[in-house]
């Protein structure tokens, strides 16, 4: 089978497994134990990888609190500012493309009685900043946009909707989840408040992750795991240290190839799509500038997406996204690029990773073009 579902997950990098393992046998000390040689080793180990994690997004180490993921970091990112902040007031932006974890996380926040704005984007897949501005009231404390779409892999503009929110006084939430070390992200010139982080997107292993929490000037959260004041009192729990050092040195990792890392993967996407496109009715979503490499997200018109995936069992894509595949509905994300239900339904995401190679690229077109040319012939609407 060909992976090409990168997107969905990646598998640990071997040079990630191996410096985790001897953190699960003789390195098993506590990281919270502050009273002999177990306990240390384990505090250095984890921040070390604080460290690691930091320096990729160009964060202070104190910055950085280790989650479950970045489900857990956009809801504590969200629940937690706007819970902390509600004084000032209860409103709420995100957008409609956003991941389940940050629009189911507001959904629950209007059940609390705040009030949240889904702004539209445009067809590109990107926000129009006058329309965002004009979405801005004076009792908006919160802003949460995604920095890539995991469907689409467009890459919004950051730094101008954050100068944006920096001069209204609205905090920004960034999900990075798509991103980290697959763009730059440098917190330190970016002004975005709070950052969520996972580690299994990028060669790192599942049910790690982390949330980036400004200092200057400080965020402050409401937290939502209570315990023994863990990650200064915002994340309670023992931390598994395996798992953190598992992120810290993929994100390592990714640091130091991520240049040409990413250039490989252009030159296999641009492959991809020469070949794709070489067929009648076959549409791109989302912006083919202000895109990741990594994702080619194709509508192939007058095919059935699911029919698709049946006759390319070798392949592993998606269509729509892994976590709302469960529906047969039609992705809410190409619905709100203004995408038809015939094209929405049509849609085949391809992610490439680090472990892709021009051999698959080459059959993958050959798979793909054979089944699109085999289900089209059976569909009536089709007459080329
Ligand atoms: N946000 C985005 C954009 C994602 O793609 C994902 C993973 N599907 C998540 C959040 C959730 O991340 P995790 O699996 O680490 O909880």
């Amino acid at each position: 089978a060909i992976y090409l579902d990168y997107a969905a997950t990646t598998p640990v990098d071997s040079r990630v497994a191996a410096k985790m393992i001897p953190y699960l046998t003789e390195r098993f000390g506590n990281p919270a134990s502050r009273s002999h040689a177990f306990g240390w080793a384990a505090e250095g180990a984890v921040e070390l990888a604080r460290e690691q994690v930091a320096a990729l997004v160009n964060a202070d180490p104190k910055e950085i609190v280790w989650t479950s993921g970045a489900t857990e970091s956009n809801n504590l990112a969200i629940k937690g500012a706007a819970r902390f902040n509600s004084a000032r007031g209860k409103h709420l932006i995100t957008i409609r493309t956003e991941h389940k974890s940050v629009l189911d996380t507001c959904r629950e926040l209007e059940r609390e009685g705040f009030t949240v704005t889904y702004l539209d984007v445009e067809a590109s897949g990107l926000i129009d900043l006058d329309k965002l501005a004009a979405a801005i009231r004076t009792d908006t404390v919160l802003l949460s946009v995604m920095l890539v779409n995991n469907e689409i892999g467009v890459i919004q503009d950051v730094a101008a909707i954050g100068a944006l929110c920096r001069s209204k006084g609205v905090l920004f939430h960034v999900d990075a989840a798509q991103a980290a070390g697959k763009v730059e992200i440098n917190l330190e010139t970016t002004p975005i408040d709070l950052l969520s982080l996972s580690a299994h997107k990028i060669y790192g292993p599942k049910g790690i992750g982390a949330l980036y929490v400004r200092r200057k000037p400080r965020v402050r959260l409401e937290a939502l795991i209570h315990g023994g004041g863990h990650e200064r009192g915002m994340r309670s729990g023992t931390l598994p240290t395996h798992q953190i050092v598992g992120m810290g040195e993929a994100y390592s990792i990714a640091r130091a190839g991520m240049a040409a890392e990413n250039e490989r993967i252009r030159w296999l996407r641009d492959r991809l799509w020469a070949g794709l496109s070489a067929m009648d009715e076959v549409y791109l979503n989302g912006d083919m500038d202000a895109r990741i490499p990594h994702n080619l997200n194709v509508s192939f018109n007058y095919v059935e997406g699911e029919s698709l995936l049946m006759g390319i069992k070798q392949l592993a894509v998606s269509s729509g996204s892994a976590c709302t595949s469960a529906s047969l509905e039609p992705s809410y994300v190409l619905r709100a690029l203004g995408r038809s239900d015939e094209l929405a339904h049509s849609s085949i995401r391809f992610s490439i990773g680090r472990f892709t190679t021009e051999a698959e690229v080459d059959t993958t077109i050959v798979l793909v073009t054979e089944a699109v040319a085999k289900l089209r012939e059976l569909s009536p609407l089709w007459e080329m």
